[in-house]
């Protein structure tokens, strides 16, 4: 079925497709009325009304239109007015751009009618605007940027650059507009050789650039962006240019400074260790003490804080309350004005290691701000108590030289005296002795015998304490029975006991005692206990004796041998016991003998780390001699 149209409805339909409006401004009845759509309020408005909704703006303009088509000036023309369709006349006026085409109707040669045809064009109109806002914003912001921009073709030829990137290149005003259009972008350096002509991509650089004719020496970051349409059409290339001169001479001052510091943090640091090791080499560390801080500083090194302690605890840490420097402390900030030396005991609280109180120097500076204001005081301590321990025995060596110096005289005195009285005896008994019989000649052997062992025991005993002042001790221990050897030993020492009031008992408590000693030395300290048990004892006993005995030294077990010498004698007063075993010492010089063989016996039991005494109630009472050896 055909569907047919009338030619008028085609035309209304085509109309409402284009949403076009058709208005009549009707020249003799002086009024406006709407031919299609609804442009106007009302169909039959006075022309004089029409003009009130007329943007003020555009009134003349459309004034002047009417009159051309009225007198016929113009035949047809176009029409562009801007229309309030706020007709309520309250509020803000609602303005539309209207556009189109005007053409005078004519009769009998007179214009009678205008007909218009207009497009609402509003919409179009408000992008246009917000386009042209939105470019002048982009202007602003390329001409305001603190970074230099242009753009150029896809050819390479500069479109726009901003005022800084004129700036960056040292272009001024009136020439750079020629000098800039005159340069190809794929032409200048370093595009030339990074940038593809047919298909220049992204590239980002920061180098030196130097244009010595535009006198340019700046470091740029530069960038190449190229811009496509959604097409893939490159439309131009974008180029950015950021001066970081300064932020570089920023950095590289940065990086000296660092180098710098580096550098003086190390020699600091090579200081610091080499005072640490001359403080340590010289038992030496640091103090200081703030007023300010109310603190006493203990260091390890130049400023690690071993040890801390409040100003109120300062005077606590010396042993020696009464010393003038201690008692001083008491007032810091009078005390420390002036540069002190101290040497005193101190208590073990900086080494914690060490319980015993310490010998310490202290060295004390002042320590004084610009204005001349006591700040606290610095310096260096040392533990000096070897020094003291030296410098105290020392002082015990030269009390014993000077004594020994007096005894050898006294020894040598003696010693005349002491060879030759048995040498006397000696000869004068040989003489007599061709001349005697029976039991007086027997008796009279007897007694040059027993001279002659008094002189063999004195030259030994001198023999041997030679040999110790030499340093020499020589122990050769043998494996014996030492029950036999004692035994034997004895027997040999029982002529010497001559008193009648005097027993002699022996005290062996084993059949058989198999040990490795030196049994000579055992038995020269034996012989020494007894020969001077004899000298003193005239009444009573004395006994020999012996037994294995353990004893702990240095937390050890050790098995030893423990050998004794009692007599009832004279006894030993207790102020001479100390003293009994020092070499020359006696404790009557008209008593025979040489003060030698006690420090002899000492002498060897030192060198077997053994120990020797004397017990003696005092004078009188009798003595028991021991040593004791460990096996
Ligand atoms: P000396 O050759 O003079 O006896 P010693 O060193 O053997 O030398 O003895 C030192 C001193 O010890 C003696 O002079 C004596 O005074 C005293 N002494 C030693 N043993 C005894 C003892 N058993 N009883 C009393 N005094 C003794």
């Amino acid at each position: 079925m055909n569907i047919m149209f009338d030619e008028q409805q085609a035309m209304m339909m085509a109309l409402n497709i284009s949403g076009n409006h058709v208005m009549c401004l009707d020249l003799k009845d002086n009024r406006v009325y709407d031919l299609h759509g609804k442009a106007m309020f009302g169909n039959n408005v006075g022309i004089d009304i029409c003009y009130t909704y007329i943007h003020p703006d555009d009134r003349e303009r459309f004034r002047t239109f009417v009159e051309r088509l009225s007198d016929g000036t113009d035949l047809e023309a176009d029409c562009h007015y801007r229309w309030d369709y706020n007709y309520t006349g309250q509020g803000e006026p609602d303005w539309h751009d209207m556009y189109g085409r005007a053409i005078a109707e004519y009769e009998d040669g007179k214009p009678v009618n205008i007909i218009a045809t207009l497009t609402d064009e509003t919409e179009v109109k408000q992008k246009e605007r917000e386009v042209e806002h939105l470019s002048e914003r982009y202007r602003s912001i390329f001409e305001n940027s603190i970074i230099g921009m242009s753009f150029y073709s896809p050819e390479g030829w500069l479109i726009d650059a901003n005022q800084i990137m004129r700036q960056i290149c040292h272009f001024d005003s009136d020439t750079s507009d020629e000098f800039f259009s005159k340069m190809n972008l794929f032409d200048v350096m370093p595009f030339n050789e990074v940038l593809d002509r047919e298909n220049p991509e992204d590239y980002w650089a920061c180098s030196l650039s130097i244009v010595p004719e535009r006198n340019m020496r700046v470091y740029l970051e530069i960038s190449v962006h190229p811009i496509y349409d959604e097409k893939g059409k490159l439309m131009y290339i974008s180029v950015t240019a950021n001066d970081v001169t300064e932020e570089r001479n920023m950095y590289l001052n940065v990086m000296e400074n660092d180098a710098r510091m580096k550098k003086m943090n190390e020699a600091i640091k090579n200081y610091e260790a080499e005072l640490r090791y001359m403080l340590q080499a010289s038992k030496m560390q640091t103090w200081r003490i703030s007023l300010e801080r109310d603190t006493l500083e203990f260091y390890d090194g130049l400023n690690t804080v071993m040890r801390s302690f409040s100003l109120e605890q300062l005077q606590k840490i010396f042993v020696d309350q009464e010393h003038p420097f201690v008692k001083a402390l008491s007032d810091p900030a009078e005390t420390l004005k002036k540069p002190l030396v101290y040497v005193g005991q101190m208590y073990p609280v900086v080494t914690q290691s060490s319980t015993e109180n310490q010998w310490v120097q202290i060295n004390c500076i002042p320590e004084f701000d610009k204005e001349g204001n006591l700040l606290g005081a610095f310096g260096v301590w040392r533990n000096v108590n070897d020094l003291m321990c030296k410098q105290d025995q020392l002082r015990k060596e030269t009390k014993r030289a000077r004594e020994s110096g007096q005894l050898k005289t006294l020894f040598l005195a003696n010693m005349t005296h002491e060879i030759r009285t048995p040498i006397n005896s000696i000869v004068g008994f040989t003489e007599v002795l061709s001349a005697l019989e029976g039991e007086d000649k027997k008796e009279v052997i007897q007694i040059i015998k027993n001279n002659c062992d008094m002189l063999l025991r004195l030259i030994n005993d001198i023999l041997t304490v030679s040999s110790l002042e030499s340093g020499q001790m020589d122990i050769r221990p043998v494996e014996v029975d030492f029950a036999k050897s004692f035994n034997e030993l004895f027997e040999s020492l029982r002529s010497r006991v001559q008193e009648p009031g005097v027993e002699f008992i022996k005290d062996n408590p084993y059949a058989t005692l198999p040990i490795k000693v030196d049994v000579d030395r055992v038995s020269q300290v034996i012989t020494n206990f007894l020969t001077n048990a004899v000298k003193y004892t005239h009444q009573g006993h004395i006994k020999l004796g012996y037994h294995t005995e353990t004893r702990t030294i240095d937390g050890k077990q050790l098995e030893g041998l423990y050998v004794y010498c009692e007599d009832t004698g004279d006894g030993i007063a207790p102020e001479s016991q100390p003293r009994i075993f020092d070499r020359f010492y006696k404790v009557n010089d008209f008593v025979q003998g040489t003060g030698l063989g006690l420090s002899i016996c000492k002498a060897f039991t030192d060198a077997c780390h053994g120990d020797i005494g004397v017990v003696s109630e005092g004078k009188g009472k009798g003595s028991v001699f021991w040593m004791w050896i460990p096996l």
